[in-house]
């Protein structure tokens, strides 16, 4: 993309070299501290944010087009970037808030919306044909239809919430790149084009992958709110704490372990001591598997990434379709930070805001080994009955320092 950049820049004399220079390093300096800065398990507000800035660059690369050319197949080319890029951007944005919790996660509706969308979308339209009629870099019709993009954004993206956000945040990226395909399009750039394809068809394969993982469809996450009209079941009852020297004589004692991860263990970074517990169990002749489910932690193949870094064998990582048969047989499941991946209210409860999402079924486990650091609830916010099992044990903590405090037991 660089030299794509920098070659158009320059043979076609849009900068001069200082400029050039200036624009680098300040893009240079940005990228550099914000790849810094940003903490690992802030990479999905990262990744969200990045969507809607290429998002952004479309809408303004497609408006700047029209300093050029006034063509017809130009103005339903920059038309496009522009609609397309504006809803990505104010989207990518709510998505950004609502990953980094500065935004209520869970789904936002209120009274009228659909009618409201509707309306929108019909002026959005008429705009849209107005302005491909009398196209000019001026028309007050391409600043409606950026305005009423950015408010399509954000309407879009608000009742969109808990567990269906990974599906939201694959379209956003994957708008990001038809945005730009048609940016591509509108300043007749072949690598925009090519470049923005890949993205708007990567984006989508992982859309609908998202979606199957989470047993919806697109439409029912577009437009139904994730579990917007069901209250949470309140549980009763009590959790049984287990202590460190405890779970070490469980472990000890297994034949065979299922590790199964979750977002807690990106954030306690607990990834290489939970490969040196796999491994020490292993030496104990413990078969030891890592079940891995498709939306676990906050971005797609969270999970895969963290155990690759800290070199745990990939044929010991098992999808949720693969393991879930054989759970019956499994004498231990660690479940190490995560939470809404694993709540059997989503198998067994129909009116459980998560009720249909698939589950690594733990709780069919001979004993099962809870490390939290509480019994709050995960991101969909809704409470576990997983930790209330008369199977369940909670080893309460940092994952991280649960973890070592298991592995020096096994050392000692
Ligand atoms: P959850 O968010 O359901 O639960 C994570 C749990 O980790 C919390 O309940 C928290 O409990 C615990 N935790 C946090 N910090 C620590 C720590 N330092 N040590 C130990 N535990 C800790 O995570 P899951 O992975 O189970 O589920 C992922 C959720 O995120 C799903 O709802 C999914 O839809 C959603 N999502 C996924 C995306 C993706 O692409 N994968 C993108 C966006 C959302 P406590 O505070 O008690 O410690």
């Amino acid at each position: 993309m660089l030299f794509a950049v920098v070659a158009t820049l320059l043979f076609h004399e849009i900068l001069s070299w200082p400029m050039l220079i200036v624009c680098l390093a300040i893009g240079s300096i940005v990228g550099t501290f914000a790849s810094r800065l940003i903490a690992m398990t802030s990479m999905p507000e990262m990744v969200a944010i990045f969507n809607g800035l290429g998002g952004g660059a479309s809408l303004l690369v497609g408006w700047a087009a029209l300093f050029y050319s006034l063509e017809l197949t130009v103005a339903v080319t920059v038309i496009l970037s522009v609609l397309i890029g504006g809803v990505t951007f104010s989207g990518s944005v709510i998505a950004w808030g609502k990953l980094g919790e500065w935004l209520p996660s869970k789904s936002i509706i209120f009274l009228g919306q659909r009618w409201i969308n509707g309306l929108l979308l019909i002026s959005v339209l008429g705009c849209t044909v107005c302005f491909i009629l009398d196209p000019s870099s001026q028309s007050i019709y391409l600043y409606i239809v950026i305005g009423l993009a950015l408010t399509i954004g954000i309407l879009a993206v608000l009742p969109i919430g808990g567990a269906d956000m990974p599906v939201v945040i694959s379209l956003l990226n994957s708008y990001s790149g038809i945005a730009a395909c048609a940016a591509g399009f509108a300043i007749n750039n072949v690598v925009l084009i090519v470049a923005g394809s890949l993205v708007g068809a990567a984006g989508f394969i992982l859309t609908s992958i998202m979606c199957k993982a989470m047993n919806r469809s697109l439409v029912s996450v577009l437009f139904s709110g994730f579990g917007a009209s069901k209250a949470a079941q309140k549980i009763d009852g009590e959790a049984r704490a287990i202590s460190v020297e405890d779970v070490y004589y469980v472990l000890e004692g297994a034949s065979t372990v299922v590790i199964v991860p979750g977002y807690g263990m990106a954030v306690a970074q607990a990834q290489h001591v939970v490969r040196e517990l796999g491994a020490l169990l292993e030496d104990n002749g413990t078969e030891v598997s890592y079940a891995i489910h498709p939306v676990a932690g906050r971005m797609p193949g969270h999970m895969n990434v963290l155990l690759a870094e800290a070199n745990v064998s990939y044929e010991q990582l098992i999808e949720m379709d693969v393991i879930n048969p054989r759970m019956a047989a499994v004498d231990v499941a660690v479940v190490i930070g995560a939470n809404d991946v694993v709540n059997p209210s989503a198998r067994d409860d129909s009116d459980s805001p998560i009720y249909g999402m698939p589950i690594i079924n733990v709780d069919e486990a001979r004993i099962v080994l809870v490390l939290k650091r509480s019994l709050a609830s995960g991101f969909a916010g809704v409470d576990n009955p997983l930790f209330f099992a008369p199977n369940t044990r909670m080893l309460f903590g940092d994952a991280k320092a649960s973890i070592s405090a298991v592995v020096n037991q096994f050392k000692t």
